[in-house]
């Protein structure tokens, strides 16, 4: 019977560390042809390590930004911030006394360190906070053509410099994208909260037929919706607290990376506990051979 195909298929997945979260998902999932990535943590292993840390001023010290920055992160569970955290701390430098944190999702995070506050994140987080950064645009350039995340530091209204962090595609990745376009994924959407040059590198590498970068955790959802109303059914893997929405609205969500994020993989169909992406075109491969056996 369909159930017990569906059930066995389940148990197989399982098997792998596949938790698919019910028959329904398998069928869903066999007629999927519009596949959705999220960038980091998902297409990128999300463990990005600091490569460059590069002070406003000669009279700045790297020590002393990096820092305050850590400061600023020492609660957050972002990758950048678990960056900032392990190289502060593998320095054996100190994460100074702050006040409560303030976190700004998809921008970045905010203390106050004796007085003063700090603000750590992306170029629209301190656009929305007026502070300029013509005055470092050269070192800005350097970091980008080396393709590094950049993370903004700044001490009231003034940068205090930027800190350059990369994060290695996920090994297997473009192995599994290909084997997902072989298997009837014809339309792979790539979509990030992070900047158009990032997504677009990584779009390229990948070979993806589209991206949309600086994305809300909203727009990605708006996104899915978009898609479906033109009737694609819509695949979507992500892994992180901002593709929650997303996840929950594709027709087949898909949460990578362990138990790295409770409340993706609540929003999730299916979870994926290992961070292997070859996972994902076998999954599509299973669902695809259930379906051939119950119809
Ligand atoms: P993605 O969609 O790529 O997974 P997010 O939506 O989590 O990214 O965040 C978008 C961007 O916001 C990040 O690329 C980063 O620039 C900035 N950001 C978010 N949280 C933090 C943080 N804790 N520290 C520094 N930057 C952050
Ligand atoms: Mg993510």
């Amino acid at each position: 019977s369909t159930a017990t195909a569906f059930s066995a298929s389940i148990y197989t997945a399982a098997r792998n560390g596949v938790l698919i979260k019910g028959g329904n998902y398998i069928e869903k999932l066999a007629e999927s042809r519009t596949l959705i990535l999220d960038k980091t943590g998902t297409i990128t292993e999300g463990k990005p390590q600091v490569a460059s840390m590069l002070p406003a001023h000669p009279w700045i010290e790297t020590r002393e930004m990096m820092e305050l920055a850590a400061a600023a992160e020492e609660t957050s569970s972002h990758p950048l911030a678990l960056a900032i955290l392990d190289k502060v701390k593998g320095s054996g430098w100190n994460i100074p006394q702050h006040e409560e944190i303030e976190v700004f999702v998809a921008r970045g995070v905010q203390t106050i360190v004796e007085g003063h506050v700090i603000r750590v994140g992306n170029m629209r987080f301190m656009e929305e906070n007026h502070i300029d950064t013509s005055s470092i645009q050269e070192k800005i350039f350097t970091l980008m053509q080396r393709q590094e995340i950049i993370v903004y530091v700044a001490k009231d209204e003034k940068i205090i410099g930027i800190i350059g962090i990369q994060d290695k595609l996920r090994e297997n990745m473009k192995k599994s994208i290909n084997r997902l376009r072989l298997l009837g994924m014809d339309d792979m959407i790539l979509l990030t909260g992070d900047l158009e040059h990032q997504a677009d590198f990584i779009s390229h590498r990948m070979a993806m037929d589209d991206f949309e970068s600086e994305m809300l955790p909203e727009d990605k959802a708006r996104k899915i919706l978009q898609l479906q109303s033109r009737g694609a059914k819509v695949t979507m893997v992500g892994d992180g607290i901002n593709d929650a929405p997303a996840l929950a609205y594709a027709d087949v969500g898909i949460a990578m990376g362990g138990s790295k994020t409770d409340i993706a993989m609540e929003s999730a169909d299916i979870t994926i506990a290992s961070d292997n992406p070859l996972l994902i075109p076998e999954t599509v491969y299973l669902s695809k051979k259930t379906m051939s056996i119950v119809k």
